[in-house]
């Protein structure tokens, strides 16, 4: 397609879109700016306008019934984390059995990791991406800590020198030199800083191919790009609720074990309550008999305000469809791409920006991220002013992303004005 930097096609292209309604759906945060642009949605997503009914609802069975809403409550709270699970499991390529929502991101990867990082003799080292998210670094080393392997045997695949991407042949060339010392490959799906996305199906195949455990942190992946993790096959995978989900800060968390764990009753866990056996379980007796698939790795009862919200957001999602979001996506990141390398008097010859993200669209979700090549983090304060909200990245890196549920090509063209108009 051919873009063209002007609003006029910027308004062409919107009238056009099939999401376009979807927007009315969101509440924009409040912005003395003529045409404020919110990028963030891969930090927050925006809140859906259905929440407030959903979380109200729920206040309102509290007051109304007290203990009573865990079974009469409009969706009693004692199983309300089920209303969620077909559509999750769409929206991440599962089965219903093999997902489950409830704590936190990396809460669960920890519960996870408790049944799947299980280091035995030579086979002992977690493979993961250099510059992971900082809570994922973390979580990686205290697991090691735990189980007393040494630090070094958390093993890095970094970009090469003068990257900043990270080649995929290296990653799976580095499974297989580690071989059977190889416990674990924990992987970010779409990687938080640069916006690349993952070949996961691959990394499954030759993880599998030597014998080590797959997890993948999709945090930055869910919602943003289709997913299909039941056929791909990893272990198990974890994502946040609150980034391109918009379900809330802090809001709950998804996870997926795939099936062919559901039924494995010996893998050791960290178990509570709501894992175990729902027939028995207010007999309290002692005993933890889990529920078969992801439900087993369940804690606690359901935080239903958090939940509520998702379920608002879910309903979004599930009438938009993957689908749809997707090929929107892959059109508005690339208008984006295209605003922003035409933007001022950058050029080919002369370019003021460089764009870290993968330039295919299959190597990325809906985020760019964007290195100023001349100018430092005040340009980013003049962009806040006039009225963007993005994210910045030391030492020099601006990420955005336009969300297809509620970001249109006219923001794109603003972002490029006021980029061009901040230089
Ligand atoms: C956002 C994000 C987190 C945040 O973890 P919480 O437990 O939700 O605070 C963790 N990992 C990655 C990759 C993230 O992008």
């Amino acid at each position: 397609m051919n873009f063209e930097n002007t609003l006029e096609f910027a308004r062409t292209m919107d009238a056009q879109d099939p999401l376009r309604d979807f927007r009315d759906r969101f509440i924009f945060p409040e912005s003395s700016a003529e045409h404020p642009v919110y990028f963030t949605g891969n930090s927050l997503g925006l809140q859906p306008k259905t929440a407030k009914t959903f979380i109200l609802q729920e206040l309102e069975d509290w007051g109304r019934l007290g203990v009573e809403g865990h079974f009469h409550a409009k969706r009693p709270w004692y199983s309300y984390h089920e209303t969620l699970t077909n559509m999750v499991a769409k929206l991440v390529g599962a089965k219903p059995l093999e997902v489950c929502t409830s704590h936190s991101l990396t809460t669960n990867l920890h519960l996870l990791m408790a049944s799947f990082y299980r280091p035995r003799g030579t086979r002992t080292k977690i493979l993961c991406e250099a510059k992971a998210f900082p809570s994922d670094q973390y979580a990686l080393e205290s697991q090691l800590k735990i189980h007393g392997i040494p630090a070094d045997h958390l093993v890095w695949v970094s970009p090469r020198a003068q990257e900043e991407l990270i080649r995929e042949e290296d990653i799976y060339e580095r499974i297989l030199d580690l071989g059977d010392e190889l416990a674990l490959v924990l992987w970010g799906g779409v990687n938080y800083y640069t916006g690349q996305f993952f070949d996961l199906k691959e990394i499954t195949r030759i993880g599998h191919s030597v014998g080590a455990v797959v997890g993948f942190d999709l945090a930055h992946a869910a919602g943003n790009v289709a997913l299909h993790l039941h056929e791909w096959g990893p272990d198990f995978a974890a994502w946040c609720g609150y980034k391109y989900l918009n379900s809330s800060p802090g809001g709950v968390s998804g996870f997926f074990v795939h099936e062919r764990h559901a039924h494995s009753k010996d893998l050791p866990r960290l178990a509570g309550w709501w894992g175990h056996n729902k027939e028995s379980r207010f007999s309290m007796a002692p005993g933890f008999d889990p529920i078969p698939g992801a439900e087993g790795w369940q804690l606690s009862n359901a935080p239903v305000l958090g939940m509520a919200a998702h379920l608002a957001a879910l309903e979004i999602f599930e009438e938009a469809t993957m689908d749809r979001i997707s090929r929107k996506r892959d059109l508005l990141t690339a208008y984006l791409a295209f605003v922003v390398e035409n933007c001022g008097t950058s050029s080919k010859e002369n370019p003021l920006f460089e764009i870290i993200t993968p330039q295919d669209p299959k190597k990325r979700g809906a985020q760019l991220s964007i290195k100023c090549l001349s100018a430092g983090k005040a340009l980013f304060h003049a962009l806040n002013q006039r009225g963007v909200v993005a994210d910045w990245r030391e030492p020099n890196v601006i990420r955005v992303a336009p969300t297809a549920l509620y970001n249109g090509f006219e923001d794109c063209f603003w972002f490029g004005q006021y980029l061009s108009s901040s230089l």
